[in-house]
Formats: structure tokens, C-alpha cells, sequence
């Protein structure tokens, strides 16, 4: 399986790190290696002193699909969870100022937990889907699915007219605004619909 993520989703984030609104959806890949179940201790790589969390509406992709329309995109996902697309924020800002790719940055070992997912079915949001991070108790991000400048169905049809996707790989949709350090001893908690879902340990 492949984690697809896409960046600059939200307006007031892509404000935040100073990024111009994307007219496509961006999105870059981190591999099956970045996987941390739900539960695990995240430990800070020693390439970074500076790790950001990014809590993210995850889709899984339920069937196989290429050059989908937006319009059958919901026939190719039926969970949705929530994750945490961690980033070494100053590999990052190093990478961008040299006009490199983002991998050391985004797709290193365990930069992804992901939570419980959800059958779409079981979930009611006639406002939009609501998540929310905690970092040690405190509220820090705050989503809305009807926030995202590119919903899922535009992200499945756009990112499938370059790469197949199949069942079982994982679409994390951007992340609002909030974003900050963790440091050891954290504990980051994400809710959806108000719910716990996803939780982490930083060590
Ligand atoms: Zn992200």
C-alpha cells in the first residue's frame, strides 16, 4: 500500500507557513514504512530538533482505480480515520529553500499514525466531518471537511490521472491550521466527530 498526502488543503494553514494557494490539489507520497499503528510511541528521529504534528482527515481507498471522475469518486473509499502527517519542519524549510523534494522532510519511518477507521455509512455530518488535536490535554488544531479547498472526490479524480490507485492505500487530506512542535513527553490526541480516534505517545 501507498499513503498519498496533499498539502496546502486549507487556507488559513497554507497562510500560515507563508505557501500561495494551490489551483490543483499538491500532493506527495511517503511509503508503507511510514505507517505507525495506533497506539505506538512516536520517537523524534535524531535528524530533527524540529517535528511537527499535522492532524489530517485519512481516507482508505476501498477498490482499485485510474483516471477516476469525480462524480464515481465516492464508489472508491468507504472508511475514513484520522492521522497525524509528521514533518521534520526545518528539513522541510531546508528541502523547499533549495527546491528539493519534501521525502527527508514527510516520508520518514513512522510519520504517519493513523486511528480507527470508520465505515463513511456510520457517519452522520450534514456540517461537514469535525476533528480536532489535543497536545497534552489542550486543544491545537481544530477541521472541518468542508474547510478543505479540495474535497476528497476532487483529490481521487485529480491524484488517479497520474497514479492507480488500490485498495488499501491511504489518502491524507491536509491539514488546517495550528500546526506546532512536539517535544518528548507529549501526548497528542485526535477526535473525530468529537470521539477519540488516534493517540500518541512522543518519546
Ligand atoms: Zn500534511
Amino acid at each position: 500500500m501507498k499513503i498519498i498526502c496533499i498539502g496546502r488543503n486549507y487556507a488559513a494553514h497554507a497562510g500560515e507557513l507563508k505557501n500561495e494557494i494551490p489551483d490543483k490539489p499538491v500532493f506527495f507520497l511517503k511509503p508503507d514504512t511510514a505507517l505507525l499503528p495506533n497506539g505506538r510511541p512516536f520517537y523524534i528521529p535524531d535528524f530533527s530538533s524540529d517535528i511537527h504534528y499535522e492532524v489530517e482527515l485519512v481516507y482508505k481507498i476501498s477498490k482499485e482505480g485510474k483516471n477516476i471522475e469525480e462524480s464515481f469518486a465516492h464508489r472508491y473509499y468507504d472508511q475514513l480515520g484520522l492521522g497525524i502527517d509528521f514533518t521534520a519542519r526545518d528539513v522541510q524549510d531546508y528541502q523547499k529553500s533549495k527546491g528539493l523534494p519534501w521525502e527527508p522532510a514527510k516520508a520518514f519511518d513512522n510519520s504517519a499514525p493513523v486511528g480507527i477507521f470508520i465505515n463513511k455509512a456510520d457517519m452522520t455530518a450534514e456540517k461537514g466531518i469535525e476533528f480536532s488535536l489535543t497536545k497534552n490535554g489542550e486543544t491545537v488544531q481544530i477541521g472541518n471537511s468542508e474547510m478543505m479547498l479540495h474535497s476528497i472526490d476532487k483529490i481521487i479524480s485529480y491524484v488517479s490521472g497520474f497514479i492507480t490507485l488500490k485498495k488499501g492505500d491511504l489518502i491524507f487530506t491536509g491539514t488546517p491550521a495550528g500546526v506546532g512542535k512536539v517535544s518528548k513527553g507529549d501526548r497528542l490526541e485526535a477526535f473525530l466527530q468529537g470521539k477519540l480516534n488516534l493517540k500518541v505517545e512522543i518519546l
